[in-house]
């Protein structure tokens, strides 16, 4: 199977691929080549809020949507699903940095090529073949002009050297908290790197709510 047999079945449930790299020892999956699953944009949201993981009243619809469409795609492409939660724990966030696709920001966060802060994970395909890696994009904040996630945050709870979590709850529960729980994370929002990746408020709204209940 090719990485382009995983973007195919990726894409029929709005999921596209967010890197690639080679299982090492350390990752204790044995070989292979990891196909790292992100939201395909525009259209993640209405698609996956319209599954039956949605509909029936039950907690955690997205994660137990990401487990049920990746493992049929691992099935389908002959492969093994990872997944981003549950255990046993996967190191995704340093399969994102070792893919190429992925960096460090000046803020911490990761910073997708594409995705730009928006990034996210639902899933991985562990294909049996040692596959060929693409050429890694260069640093997207390189380049960046004026670097606005580092004075995007109205509480100054997420800067450059630190994430205050009880500063950005206790923000989030007043009035003009509001504008990040109805849109998401205003650091999030100001990287130009995620301007052609239309995630839906919605989402945002449905992941900030889960972030502060
Ligand atoms: S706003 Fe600029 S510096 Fe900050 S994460 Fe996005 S691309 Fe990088
Ligand atoms: S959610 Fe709002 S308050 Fe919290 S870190 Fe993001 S911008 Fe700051």
């Amino acid at each position: 199977m090719m990485v382009e047999d995983v973007a195919k079945a990726a894409l029929s449930e709005r999921l596209d691929v967010f890197g690639i790299l080679h299982a090492e020892p350390d990752d204790g999956i044995g070989e292979g080549t990891i196909v790292l699953l992100g939201p395909a944009e525009p259209g993640f949201w209405p698609h996956v809020t319209a599954t039956p993981e949605f509909g029936d009243g039950e907690p955690d619809p997205l994660d137990r949507w990401s487990a049920r469409v990746v493992k049929r795609i691992a099935t389908t492409t002959g492969g093994r699903a990872l997944l981003p939660f549950g255990t046993p724990v996967r190191p995704f966030t340093r399969w994102a940095l070792r893919s190429g696709q992925a960096f460090v920001s000046p803020v911490l966060l990761l910073v997708h090529a594409r995705a730009g802060l928006f990034v996210s994970y639902r899933g991985a395909i562990l294909l049996p073949e040692l596959l060929e890696i693409p050429k890694p994009p260069p640093h997207p904040c390189d380049s960046c002009e004026g670097r606005p996630c580092l004075a995007a945050c109205p509480a100054s709870a997420l800067v450059s050297d630190r994430y205050d979590l009880s500063a950005c709850h206790a923000y989030l529960d007043t009035n003009a908290g509001q504008t990040c729980m109805v849109r998401g994370c205003a650091v999030r929002r100001s990287c130009p790197q995620g301007r052609n990746y239309p995630r839906m408020e919605m989402q945002s709204a449905h992941h900030m709510k889960a972030f502060h209940p």
